[in-house]
């Protein structure tokens, strides 16, 4: 993040003083009022957005930094999708059903299967309609099988860059002429006794307060890594893991849908990552892992499948002596890694270290040598076909690591909550009592993922599907009830 960026955050922490809160609609007047209010900027904001303002209803969106960019931005900009033309055109063959077996059995059956369905459908539509009618650049990423993904179906900037994903949705957003108010740190929800949100307070970056109406409100200001107290609560094991998301993500989406009645699943769930460069802080992608790389301790010694997926090997890692690993790869996988800004960036940073003989790698991270050397030994063994490790990994898939060696020292890390507001299939909130919340929506880090209640159920892609997906749910759901389609509600609103 930009220096100025960082004196952002400094301000608008400042004026956070005060705790979120649902404040009564009864006595209160709005001097504008739009259809549909959308809080949070980043791809599920942006998105939802889009697909209000296609519908047919104006959006505005109020987001808390001066330039939105969200976890979005900091990712690498990947987002899962099947069916999508990008795919067909490059020979892929993908389902719904395909892609809901795989975050199906990624989450080992806990997550909602109508949820996942639902956002599995409207994946491949979500990404033909960016790429087509608003002119997001994607491509599909090939080259290499995320774990649990059973067909090629990430869909990213050709940079792989979540910066250049927020650059593309940010230029859609500008083109549909839709107003986003920068420097809006949103407060206050004003509610009636029904639950229907008549507006916002925001606050600008010099202490003065803001209100605005709405008939419809989404939000899109995602989940609460960035809550120190919050990530304490509920996901204590990650208490003191680095927290590399937005740091705008205070939760608030669950704080308002709390006080409002909302109802609250897996917020234990989250998105951790078992490789990111130390003390550096630059992601590394887990691709080097999926190709034939490996993760040692500092003893020298394999502790883990790799292949279980990089959301799991955070904590995997951090409970290694000295809250690290090494990932060890060759010069193939080098080569492989190059594709990646992150990793250019680490390379540039000093990074990644090059160890010519197995007995220097052994001296470069400080084990053993006889470790190291009883580790290759065992992968040359099981490359060989005599079947899989202690851990249940496969090696003869994948070519034997080679001499020169690379090495680059990582920790386990928090990227962002799974656990959120509960949301039907037309992105509605849920009152923990029953029935929806008339006007609320969610979407992307504020809403439940698919992801099941920890760790080890999120599938590589899950946080921008819902971003995308759900968020453009969301948006022509809000734009529907505006616009008073609501035939395109019955079927879900019990109220
Ligand atoms: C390093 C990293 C890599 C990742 N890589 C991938 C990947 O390749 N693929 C993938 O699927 N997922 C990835 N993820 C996860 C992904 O980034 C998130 O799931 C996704 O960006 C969530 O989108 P969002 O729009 O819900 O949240 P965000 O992009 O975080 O946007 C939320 C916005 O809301 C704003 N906001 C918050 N509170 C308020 C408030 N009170 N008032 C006004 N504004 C507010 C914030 O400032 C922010 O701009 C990665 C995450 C990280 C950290």
């Amino acid at each position: 993040m930009p220096a100025n960026g960082a004196r952002a955050n400094e301000v608008v922490e400042a004026l956070r003083s005060q705790v979120m809160s649902v404040l009564p609609a009864d006595s209160q007047s709005f001097e504008v009022d739009v259809p549909v209010l959308i809080i949070g900027a980043g791809a599920s904001g942006l998105v939802a957005a889009l697909a209000a303002k296609d519908a047919g209803a104006d959006p505005v969106l109020l987001e808390r930094d001066l330039i939105p960019r969200g976890s979005t931005a900091l990712s690498s900009g990947m987002i899962p999708a099947c069916g999508t033309r990008i795919q067909k055109e490059r020979g892929v063959t993908d389902s719904v059903e395909v892609m809901a077996a795989d975050i199906a059995q990624k989450a080992h059956d806990q997550a909602d299967p109508v949820m996942v369905e639902a956002i599995c459908r409207e994946s491949g539509p979500a990404i033909d309609w960016l790429s087509r009618t608003h002119g997001v650049e994607l491509t599909l990423v090939e080259g290499f099988l995320y774990p649990g993904h059973s067909q090629l179906r990430m869909h990213a900037p050709v940079s792989r860059s979540g910066n250049d994903l927020m650059n593309g949705l940010s230029a859609a957003a500008a083109r549909a002429g839709i107003d986003i108010l920068t420097g809006a740190l949103v407060t206050d929800l004003f509610a009636d006794s029904t639950g229907r949100v008549h507006g916002v307070r925001f606050k600008r970056p010099d202490g003065s307060a803001e209100m605005i109406g709405c008939k419809a409100l989404v939000l899109a200001c995602s989940g609460f890594g960035g809550n120190a107290g919050m990530v304490r609560q509920y996901i204590p094991d990650m208490a003191k893991a680095l927290y590399f998301g937005h740091p705008g993500n205070q939760g608030d989406a669950i704080l308002w849908g709390q006080a409002l009645g909302a109802e609250l699943r897996h917020l234990g769930s989250y998105q951790g990552h078992g490789s990111v460069a130390h003390p550096h802080g630059v992601l590394i992608s887990w691709a080097l892992m999926m190709e034939g790389g490996i993760q040692l301790n500092a003893l020298g010694r394999r502790f883990s499948n790799e292949h279980d997926g990089y959301s799991e090997q955070a904590r995997r890692v951090l409970e290694q002596p000295g809250g690290v690993a090494w990932d060890i790869f060759d010069a193939r996988l080098h080569e492989l890694a190059l594709g990646f800004e992150d990793f250019r960036q680490a390379e540039a940073l000093g990074a990644v270290r090059k160890a010519p003989t197995i007995t220097e790698l052994a001296s470069l991270i400080g084990a053993p040598e006889v470790n190291l050397g009883k580790t290759f030994e065992e992968i040359e063994r099981l490359a060989g076909g005599e079947g899989r490790d202690a851990f249940g990994r496969n090696f003869s898939s994948k070519p034997v690591l080679q001499a020169p060696f690379y090495a680059i020292k990582v920790t386990g890390s928090l990227f962002h909550t799974q656990g959120g507001l509960v949301v039907d299939i037309k992105a509605h909130v849920l009152k923990s009592e029953g029935g929806i919340l008339p006007n609320l929506f969610a979407s992307g880090g504020a809403a439940c993922g698919v992801s099941g209640p920890e760790d080890w159920g999120y599938l590589s892609g899950n946080g921008l599907l819902t971003a995308v997906s759900l968020g453009r749910i969301a948006g022509n759901s809000a734009a529907d009830l505006v616009l008073g389609r609501q035939g395109r509600h019955e079927k879900v609103d019990p109220m």
